[in-house]
């Protein structure tokens, strides 16, 4: 048992790393979370796949060789290069058919179809690493569905082996969407015996499911905010699997990310046109004039910007802000800067609002990290009416540029921003907007609220603001959460 000031040795394993390979949120966690508790004195390695796209990086690190054994009968040889980069003591698994392809997940248009033992490699090799350097973890730390087998190996394939005797799992939710979904042929190749094959474990309507399985097996479990952790064990917030988060209701945690305020702060961001430290004093001002002439929009001061930067995604909830701002834009003066990047149809539908409101409306079609820094900064509100959302980063940087969230209440939304009450009574407190019922017409009214806000009460406005960008989501405080979540799930048996 550990005793409470104990450093911990923590192996996290996830399957992208911000600075290394990025499609998500899960990526910003996979950094700064090992980053935070390496600074706090735990001893952490993150284990991730040496991806082709980042040889340059790992080309040169010594490559000891990992045998895998997904089943008595397979045998797969990986290397595990291990090297520092961004402050992190990384392994990174090795293997040119699985890793060495172009993309991460899928070809650019349909999944790999080999995604169940690809991830599989990436759980067991893991482990297997940690037995080759009789490296002894207090806890695998596993996260989302792709290392969802590896809280499974610990209890099933290596329970008898005295180097995980003390080794406890936890596994991650940064998007509970995401299962791992897969024919059930996988079950003999990824080692999971057909007793496991059950609607308690990896059965899912007949086919296997990763993510379940690895909720039935990890020793804790915890989503990226409280709110969303609330919303699993519901039949409509749980993604098909609220009768396995129920049933681990006892385990399952909530804890919100922090926000890397070394790149998101008005402050000292490099990207953004003019620097503030208030929202009143210019910068601001600036930054949203140089945005207007950016992006084509009439360079008027006081007509309300309001931005997005999103993933085109159902989860996104596009279906309710388009129709909504049709509606808004038909009859409010005010302008719209969108950019996002995915659904197809989606954007098709935003280029036809940006056609028809030419100088109002700005669609900008693609992935650009230096651009969302520019709209954070110029935009008087930021929406964010997303169907479900785990915890959400955008909200969290606008309220640190004084972009004022419209949000629904749903998730890490609702965690995170403080609205605005129908009385305009919290002018103390509030820091943004939300709306409950997921309709185009909630969005819309709440929109409408918003810019009465915004044109009548411009003290009321400019407080809410000042809250917002007092706000702080820092790291430390997250990373001491796990550790006070890893000590329990250690202190239990
Ligand atoms: P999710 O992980 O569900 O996509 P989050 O709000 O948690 O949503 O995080 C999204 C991150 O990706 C944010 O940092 C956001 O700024 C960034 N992002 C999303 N789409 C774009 C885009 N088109 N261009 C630049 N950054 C984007």
């Amino acid at each position: 048992m550990a005793s409470t000031d104990h450093p911990l040795r923590i192996l996290l394993i996830a399957s992208e790393v911000e600075g290394l390979v990025k499609t998500g949120g899960l990526a910003d966690v996979a950094r700064a979370l090992p980053e935070t508790l390496a600074r706090l004195g735990h001893e952490v390695i993150v284990v991730t796949p040496a991806y082709g796209r980042i040889k340059s990086l790992w080309q040169s690190w010594p490559a000891p060789p990992l045998c895998v054994h997904l089943n008595s009968f397979s045998e797969t040889w990986m290397a595990s290069r291990r090297g520092r980069q961004h402050g992190l003591d990384l392994v990174l698994l090795e293997h040119e058919g699985f890793f060495g392809r172009a993309g991460i997940y899928d070809d650019g248009e349909y999944p790999y179809s080999d995604n169940p033992v690809r991830f599989a490699h990436l759980c067991k090799g893991a482990l297997q690493w940690c037995i080759d350097h009789q490296w002894q973890p207090d806890i695998v730390h596993a996260n989302d569905w792709q290392a969802a087998l590896t809280p499974f190996y610990l209890k099933e394939h290596y329970r008898k082996l005295p180097i995980f005797e003390r080794t406890r799992s936890l596994l991650t939710l940064h998007n509970a969407a995401y299962q791992g979904q897969a024919p059930s042929h996988w079950l003999q190749p990824l080692g999971i015996h057909d007793q496991f094959f059950h609607p308690g474990a990896f059965e899912d309507n007949g086919q296997l499911n990763l993510l379940k399985g690895g909720l039935r097996f990890s020793d804790a479990i915890n989503a990226v905010s409280p709110g969303y952790a609330s919303e699993l064990v519901t039949d409509l917030g749980g993604h098909g699997l609220a009768p396995i988060f129920r049933d681990r209701s006892k385990d399952l945690h909530g804890i919100l990310n922090g926000c890397d305020y070394g790149q998101w702060s008005p402050v000292t961001d490099p990207l953004i046109p003019a620097q503030y430290s208030k929202p009143d004093e210019g910068g601001k001002a600036n930054c949203k004039k140089h945005l207007q002439l950016e992006l084509g929009l009439a360079p008027e001061p006081d007509t309300p910007l309001m931005v997005c930067i999103s993933r085109l995604a159902d989860q996104k909830g596009f279906q309710l802000l388009i129709p909504a701002l049709w509606e808004v834009m038909r009859d409010e003066n005010v302008q719209v800067a969108i950019l996002g990047s995915g659904d197809r149809n989606t954007a098709a539908h935003l280029h036809r609002l940006n056609q028809h409101f030419d100088k109002r409306f700005a669609f900008v079609e693609g992935y650009d990290m230096a651009l969302s820094h520019r709209i954070e900064a110029a935009g008087d509100a930021f929406l964010m009416p997303s169907i479900f959302e785990p915890c959400g980063l955008n909200q969290i940087y606008s309220l640190c540029y004084g972009t004022l969230p419209l949000v629904r209440a749903v998730g890490g939304l609702k965690d995170t921003v403080v609205p605005l009450n129908t009385q305009l009574r919290n002018s103390r407190s509030a820091t943004g907007f939300m709306f409950e019922e997921p309709t185009a017409e909630a969005l819309e009214a709440e929109i409408r609220r918003m810019l009465k806000v915004y044109r009548e009460k411009p003290a009321l406005w400019l407080s809410m603001q000042r809250n917002a960008m007092k706000q702080r989501f820092e790291w430390e405080g997250a990373a001491e959460q796990y550790v006070s979540l890893y000590r329990s799930m250690l202190s239990s048996d």
